[in-house]
């Protein structure tokens, strides 16, 4: 049912936001006597719901998402990480050959290359971002999910951060992004907590949305070892001109995978 604002979840929301103005996690919520709320905590409260009211997520004005199973910090710089985006962690972690190297492009929060090599102890990674705000997030997660010895940062455009030693120098077994693929069009049309808040950089992906597919690509088999392999995440309407792509720039086994919607959601090759 729907709350007077047009909210799915307006009482979780509230009781969310709640507990995290007043320190309070949902049992201790749930339990607490009735007692009256100092002013101080009561104007923090309706605060964050101010926040929810103009469109923020929960997940940002609380700082955090969980994905995959671990907490990720977020800041203006992130995407915020969807459970869409479990399925890519899932085709990962099978992909990756045992002591496997893995480069994640545009890594926003890091809840990518985190999400596989703390199911993959033997994997190590490199993870670039154009944002060093989002580097420093992602960082900071993978310090808190103790990965941080095997996932190395790099500030760069895609390909850029693994390029400096000379093209092609860095070579690795999977190559993994949730690139922007929203056509610029379609952005404007999607709900406040996306349109608003999420980082425009992270969502746009140009006039018909392939535009970091055309530079993944036209550039991934210069940084794949013999057998390697790419998988990106797709918008449920990119799979044929995505896979017309990547075999267009010679890749071969190419796979569009579906989501638990039946909806065409990653993209191998
Ligand atoms: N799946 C996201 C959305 O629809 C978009 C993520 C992306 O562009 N990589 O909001």
């Amino acid at each position: 049912m729907l709350g007077r604002l047009g909210f799915e979840t307006a009482a979780l929301d509230a009781k969310l936001l709640t507990g995290h103005a007043l320190g309070l996690d949902a049992l201790a919520l749930a339990t607490r006597e009735q007692e009256p709320v100092a002013d101080a905590d009561a104007e923090r409260v309706a605060g964050l719901l101010q926040r929810r009211m103009s469109g923020e997520s929960v997940a940002r004005i609380i700082g955090e998402r969980e994905f995959f199973g671990l907490a990720f910090a977020l800041n203006a710089a992130t995407l915020e990480p969807r459970p869409d985006t479990e399925l890519l962690i899932e085709l990962a972690i099978k992909a990756l050959p045992v002591g496997g190297r893995l480069l994640d492009l545009g890594t926003g929060t890091g809840c990518i290359p985190i999400a596989v090599l703390a199911n993959r102890s033997d994997a190590i990674g490199l993870a670039s971002d154009i944002s060093a705000e989002a580097l420093e997030m992602a960082q900071i997660n993978a310090a808190r999910h103790g990965v941080a010895d095997r996932l190395r940062f790099a500030p760069g455009s895609w390909f850029e951060a693994c390029s400096r030693n000379g093209r092609g120098e860095d070579k690795f077994d999977l190559i993994v992004s949730n690139p922007p693929y929203i056509t610029s069009a379609v952005l404007e049309t999607l709900a406040p907590e996306v349109k608003d808040f999420d980082p425009r950089l992270a969502l746009d992906g140009g006039p018909d949305g392939l535009a970091p597919y055309r530079i993944i690509a036209a550039n991934a088999r210069d940084y794949l070892s013999p057998g390697g392999q790419v998988l990106v995440e797709i918008g449920y309407d990119q799979g044929s001109s995505i896979r017309a792509l990547f075999a267009e720039h010679g890749f071969a086994d190419i796979v569009v995978h579906k989501d638990l919607n039946g909806l065409d959601r990653v993209i191998s090759g």
